[in-house]
């Protein structure tokens, strides 16, 4: 299976028909089927390692000041006990706690919800422990790369810039700040060329980096997506765009 990291943004994408959302519904229909989905989010963001154990994980609307019809939206795939069981031991000796709580986040449902609009393939959440550095989630994404053999999608969503002091809310489309198309350009390059040292020390990258990724929980999913990518794989960007100036919509597919 390919490994895809989904840059999300607003959550109003999750009902809303534009370009971003068009090209989610076409990566769907041109991925080979997985038989389930490990979805890292951005909004599962919490101390210690957790992995969603429900059958029937619930729908979380964790966002404030939407329209009702926001939360309204129901996801209502199944979730995957067994699989949740395999992350467990594929995560050895990191302890992972099976969660009966927590369900489906909009950083999993509000790209999903376009991806797989049938919401037919069990989903399974694993939490960002945000007490790790950054290479501790590039090595999770290691761990987790047998999962790809096994006919499962592994997804992280968030965004690689994400920029909220400056996002333009509810206004027209402004430029994107110099700074986040900087910073995007290189962190692109650097994916391009399987340098992943760079991207798990991003803050190397000095004022743009920091601007762009002010703290870390939308950025680390795609560590943990270029931790299960192979050095020589083909890399995509099949969404591109930076949404209300500050927030990359930038999706990364590789294989
Ligand atoms: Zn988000």
């Amino acid at each position: 299976m390919p490994v895809i990291f989904f840059g999300h943004g607003n959550p109003m994408h999750a009902i809303d028909t534009n370009a971003y959302t068009k090209a989610w519904h076409r990566i769907g229909q041109t991925l080979p089927r997985p038989k389930a989905i490990l979805a890292i989010s951005a909004h599962w963001y919490i101390p210690g390692t957790s992995v969603t154990a429900s059958a029937t994980p619930r729908t979380i609307h964790d966002f404030g000041g939407f329209p009702p019809e926001l939360y309204q939206v129901k996801y209502p795939a199944s979730g995957n006990p067994n699989l949740a069981r395999r992350v467990q031991v594929l995560l050895k000796p990191i302890e992972v706690t099976l969660d009966n709580d927590w369900g489906l986040d909009h950083g999993t449902w509000s790209v999903l919800n376009h991806v797989y609009p049938d919401a037919d393939i069990p989903v399974v959440q694993l939490s960002i422990d945000e007490t790790k550095p950054a290479l501790f989630h590039y090595e999770m994404g290691q761990k987790l790369a047998p999962l790809r053999n096994e006919g499962i999608l592994i997804i992280g969503s968030g965004n690689l810039v994400h920029n909220l002091h400056t996002y333009a809310w509810g206004r027209h489309m402004p430029e994107p700040y110099d700074w986040a198309v900087r910073f995007e350009q290189a962190a692109r390059k650097m994916i391009l060329a399987g340098e992943h040292e760079g991207l798990i020390h991003y803050e190397r990258l000095g004022k743009d980096a920091t601007l762009s990724i002010p703290t870390p929980e939308h950025y680390l999913p795609l560590l943990y997506v270029l931790g299960a990518t192979q050095k020589q794989e083909k890399i995509h960007f099949p969404v591109e765009g930076v949404d209300g100036g500050s927030i990359s919509m930038l999706t990364v597919k590789a294989g």
